[in-house]
């Protein structure tokens, strides 16, 4: 009965803060619960909306914790967006609201990246802006620069309380410019879409787990795609009893999903 709604299930894209680590620490139970979907035979990546991180940081960071990953399994939303302007906007140039790490991964791509009249304005997780790059974004968007932003989370959880993220970003130049952008990251159509290819599987093989309703459940939910809750991150009991999203399975961490492999 309850193993049934992973039965299909070959791929855990498991989300990573507030899932599987917290602040600085692994949460409890949670490299147990990749060494059991392995002996299961399935296998996981990680994905992670935060696209102020690349995927050395992101390594480290796990490394740190005493969790040993490689390079291919970490996927953040800054890779569906490249993905998506290489098959949609080909050679088009692009104004970057990014950091160091962000606007890097963007380079390493091949995208051409303009300081001025770009065919596209991308919005990603900058820890670096300041007023003459949202004034400059608001001057391209105006001029009617296509508009993608990587992820509409609008908070990053930190141990000391949150960090504005994106979407509070796009809120801000939605009351300047009227103009929303096309959304990339989880729930967006494209990271299943780049998550199938990446893998070569089809919908059917995958399943999210994460701590969001709005990004981790919400993917799993608007495709069809199984999806398990954690309350180990953002997500408590009385919000998810107030919201419209509704998980498959929820569980308090990771380490509870493992019956039903
Ligand atoms: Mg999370």
């Amino acid at each position: 009965m309850t193993q049934s709604i992973f039965k299909n299930t070959q791929y855990f894209i498991l989300d990573m803060d507030g899932t599987f680590y917290l602040g600085d620490r692994l949460i409890e139970g949670a490299p147990s619960f990749i060494e059991k979907l392995l002996e299961s035979g399935r296998d996981y990546l990680f994905f992670t909306n935060n696209s102020s991180n690349d995927v050395e940081t992101c390594l480290n960071k796990l490394c740190k914790m005493g969790f040993k990953a490689s390079e291919d399994k970490i996927i953040i939303s800054s890779h569906i967006t490249i993905d998506y302007i290489q098959k949609n906007y080909d050679g088009a140039s692009v104004y970057l609201l990014g950091n160091e790490k962000l606007t890097a991964h963007f380079k390493s791509a091949g995208i051409n990246l303009t300081q001025d009249k770009p065919d596209i304005v991308v919005l990603g997780f900058d820890t670096s802006l300041n007023y003459k790059k949202m004034w400059d974004a608001v001057r391209f968007l105006e001029g009617g620069a296509t508009y993608i932003a990587t992820h509409p989370d609008v908070n990053c959880p930190t141990p000391d309380g949150y960090m504005p993220d994106v979407g509070s970003m796009i809120a801000l130049f939605e009351t300047s410019t009227g103009r929303r952008p096309l959304i990339m990251g989880k729930p967006a159509t494209a990271t299943v879409d780049y998550l199938t290819s990446y893998l070569a599987c089809s919908r059917k093989d995958l399943a999210f787990v994460g701590d969001r309703l709005s990004t981790d459940i919400l993917i799993g939910q608007d495709h069809g795609i199984p999806n398990a809750l954690v309350l180990s991150g953002v997500t408590g009991k009385a919000e998810l009893e107030a919201s419209d999203i509704k998980p498959d399975i929820t569980v308090d961490r990771l380490a509870d999903l493992a019956p039903y492999l």
